[in-house]
């Protein structure tokens, strides 16, 4: 007994040491200064500077070389992290750009202490640079680093780059790679993941023709500047004149719709001036030009100190922007009472144009909005931006490896604010219903259950980019939630205040977070709260059935709706064929799923319909389904000529099948391998004039299917491939068709390819009447016609017609040749 004590109460000592040592010793990190002197050339779209840093080694380390960003590199080929990953994520306009859409950076030329000195490759990345010190950095001692620079800056495919003459200037100089107590953290820039910088104080220097607007971090250190900017922000009739300048340049346009407003701006001035910023304590900094802006400016009264808040916008976005300041200066508000005191002296919002990674990004004291909405909306991305001052800006975790730290907790806040400032927004019942947010939280609902989803912990770039969107902000931000209901808001609160007083302007841990919160909690030492991190799935049982008219989200997460849908539908027999359809499909993934759609022909006046139950097995590499589905329509018709009555021709089909999907381990590969077996049993009538008249005959047969199959839906070079091996009455047919798709730009313009094999094997004697008996089922160099389709798989308008336009059809299947072919001939390319 004692003997297993005294270890235990070592373990503790030590346990409860660990912290302490850890706040004394308290953590260090490098401080870089910056001093950037940069002139836009507005008609090559470049930036040529010179850039000085004064690198303070804090380490306790000797620094022999210091990786560096420069990744405006990563627009200049079609081989970088960048252009990779956002093919990966559906989007090709980046790798199909051309030469003079893409950014690069050129002209570095490195001095350290004025020695100067090169620099090595990074052996992957080309937005990365090693450089070498001719002198070492001993620890605690600082280095001023100088070179000129020189950015082509890119068309807007990700952050940065410029429209027109409107220009985001984002992650534009070269700029040292975090060193930390983990050591070097070199990161090529990608879209999907952000970033880690050090903190330090920047001057900045922007010098362009002096008719654009600059909005900028930090502060305006121009006077004159300064307060034309307030005025202009405060009284309309300035406005008035670049929204004149607008309208008038639209009016000289002919086609106005088809315009892009960026593109409409006026010549720039000849004359050229210099705006000049100041920014202490942060590690990034931004900028944004346009001869278009319209400014607002207001001040923000903080417990300690008045701010001020400027917007910027464009003359088309009058109404939606009108309000931004106040939007601004709330969310300013809310998370200084919330969090901390924001401590810089200005606030800004900008509006840019939209592209793919469109909604919001922030920099220090200024954030981008590309949302193109007023409202609800304009204020809840406004306030997610401004946010990230705190969770990013002042308390700076490593974005790339810990997303939910700065965007999960953000998205909380953001759900705190929505909830403060629109509390009763009163939705319809349509709303409701179909509200985005609903749907997304539909969407995450099906992600875990079907088990397609991450933990929140994952990297931002190990995800895919749905998974990244509704787990990381989403999920992440519904964690959060649980964690303060159940430790209480007002303690949570405490928790975070506390957090971010003894690490303001400091690179933030999860650790740091973790050990913020847990003294919180009821159990102290239970740290269970932390799993939900770290654990996917978790998707919530569904407590109750409900049936709705079309479709709905409104409670997605308790709630397993039944559709009941109006469906309509034509084939030339049943004529046209009215029903409705009840169904169980929807974004939550119901493990047990269902339709049945009972329709009425108008001509045959017959009930006709399809149904299907299926159960699914969804693990993480592979899904299951076991499913049965069964249809009975109306396939032909005979007029009697004897008596004039019409005989429609029914045919049922049931089939009982199973399915296994595998899935990789890499949520972001797509590429699928499915493995089928499916009973095809089909009753058809047919036409028996044995008796002298005519008569219907029911007959059937059955097919025995196995299929298997690889395909890539991805957006560059899609494919597909599948083998299908049918086996029915006297015969098996085996079918291999391959399908991949070259594409020549990104507007998915490109070359399909198909290829075709197969062989047709008899399994009882290959007489002629046997030949005569399977020929519906042979393999056909053409597409199969409607009586081909021995499964009854496609949809045909008139499957056994053989004349007029409902003759006209066949199915993607076997040799797919379009060629004419004489009525009643062999098949073309059979022997
Ligand atoms: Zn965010």
């Amino acid at each position: 007994m004692k003997g297993i004590l005294q270890p235990i109460i070592l373990l503790v000592l030590v346990a409860l040491w660990l912290p302490l040592q850890a706040q004394q010793n308290k953590r260090w990190q490098q401080q870089v200064n910056y001093t950037l002197d940069v002139t836009l050339d507005d008609t090559l779209h470049q930036l040529t500077g010179l850039a000085q840093y004064e690198y303070r080694n804090n380490s306790n380390d000797t620094l022999r070389y210091i990786w560096f960003h420069i990744w405006p590199n990563a627009y200049k080929n079609d081989n970088t992290a960048l252009v990779n990953q956002t093919i990966e994520n559906g989007n090709t306009a980046l790798y199909f750009a051309k030469e003079n859409e893409r950014g690069s950076i050129t002209g570095l030329s490195f001095s350290v202490n004025n020695q100067p000195t090169g620099y090595e490759p990074h052996p992957t990345h080309i937005d990365i640079i090693k450089l070498i010190l001719p002198q070492p950095i001993l620890p605690h001692s600082t280095a001023i680093i100088t070179t000129p620079f020189k950015v082509q800056l890119p068309n807007y495919f990700s952050r940065g780059g410029h429209v027109g003459q409107h220009y985001q200037i984002t992650q534009w100089y070269p700029k040292p790679a975090v060193y930390d107590a983990n050591g070097w953290h070199p990161m090529p820039y990608l879209d999907q993941g952000e970033f880690y910088s050090e903190f330090g104080n920047f001057k900045v220097a922007i010098t362009l023709p002096n008719n654009y607007t600059v909005a900028a971090s930090g502060n305006l250190r121009n006077a004159t500047l300064l307060e034309q900017l307030k005025t202009t922000g405060k009284q309309p009739s300035e406005k008035q004149s670049i929204v004149n300048e607008y309208k008038a340049l639209l009016k000289k346009q002919k086609n106005k719709s088809a315009v892009n407003p960026y593109e409409l701006v006026p010549k720039s001035s000849k004359q050229q001036q210099t705006w000049e910023y100041e920014l202490s304590n942060a590690h990034d900094f931004a900028w944004f030009a346009s001869k278009s802006f319209i400014v607002n400016y207001d001040t923000l009264q903080l417990a300690n100190k008045t701010i001020d808040v400027f917007t910027y916008y464009h003359p088309w976005e009058l109404n939606e922007w009108q309000k931004s300041t106040t939007y601004a200066k709330q969310a300013t508000r809310f998370y200084s009472e919330h969090i901390g005191p924001y401590p810089y002296l200005t606030v800004n919002v900008v509006s840019g144009p939209q592209n793919g990674s469109s909604g919001g990004m922030e920099y220090p004291t200024i954030t981008l909005i590309t949302i193109g909405e007023g409202g609800q909306a304009l204020d809840q991305v406004i306030a997610h931006e401004i946010g990230h001052n705190w969770w990013y800006g002042m308390l700076a975790n490593n974005e790339r490896n810990y997303a939910w730290l700065d965007e999960s907790v953000n998205s909380y806040y953001e759900k705190r604010y929505i909830a403060r400032y629109y509390p009763t927004t009163t939705t319809t019942k349509f709303d409701a219903k179909f509200a985005s947010t609903n749907i997304e939280n539909a969407l995450l609902q099906g992600m875990m259950r079907t088990q397609r989803d991450v933990p929140i912990a994952t990297p931002a770039a190990q995800q895919s980019s749905l998974q990244y969107g509704l787990i990381t902000y989403n999920k992440g931000a519904q964690w959060l939630t649980s964690v303060a209901n159940t430790m209480g808001t007002h303690k949570f609160d405490s928790a975070i205040q506390n957090l971010f007083k003894s690490n303001c302007f400091q690179h933030l841990q999860p650790q740091d977070f973790f050990n913020a919160l847990q003294p919180y909690f009821p159990n102290t030492s239970d740290t269970s709260w932390r799993d939900g991190i770290y654990v996917s799935g978790n998707a919530s049982p569904y407590q109750k059935l409900r049936a709705t008219l079309f479709a709905s989200f409104n409670q997605a997460a308790t709630t397993q709706y039944i559709n009941i849908t109006p469906v309509a539908g034509y084939n030339f027999y049943d004529g046209i064929l009215a029903g409705m359809a009840i169904h169980n499909y929807q974004l939550t993934m119901p493990r047990f799923q269902f339709h049945v759609m009972p329709m009425i022909g108008t001509k045959s006046a017959a009930l006709s319909g399809s149904g299907r139950v299926s159960y699914h097995w969804y693990r993480k590499r592979y899904w299951l389904e076991a499913s049965l589905s069964a249809f009975r329509f109306t396939t032909d018709n005979f007029k009697r000529p004897e008596d004039d009555v019409t005989l429609h021709q029914r045919t049922t089909r049931i089939t009982p099948g199973i399915k296994i999907t595998f899935y990789p381990s890499d949520a972001r590969n797509t590429t699928r391998w499915w493995l089928q077996a499916k009973h095809f049993n089909l009753q058809e009538e047919v036409l028996d004039f044995s008796s002298g008249v005519a008569q219907l005959q029911r007959v059937q047969r059955s097919i025995n299917r196995l299929a298997t199959g690889v395909y890539n839906k991805r957006a560059l070079y899609p494919y597909s491939a599948d083998m299908v091996i049918d086996q029915g009455d006297g015969f098996i047919r085996a079918a291999l068709t391959g399908k991949y798709f070259f594409n020549y730009n990104s507007s998915k313009q490109g070359v399909h390819t198909r290829f075709f094999a197969g062989a047709f094997v008899y399994t009882q004697q290959k007489t002629l009447l046997q030949q005569f008996a399977t020929q519906r089922y042979h393999l056909n160099m053409t597409g199969p016609r409607g009586e081909e389709d021995y499964t009854y798989s496609g949809y045909f308008v008139g499957r056994n017609e053989f004349e007029g336009w409902q003759s006209q059809q066949m199915l993607e299947r076997d040799g797919f040749f379009k060629v004419g072919t004489e009525l009643f001939s062999n098949r073309a390319g059979q022997s």
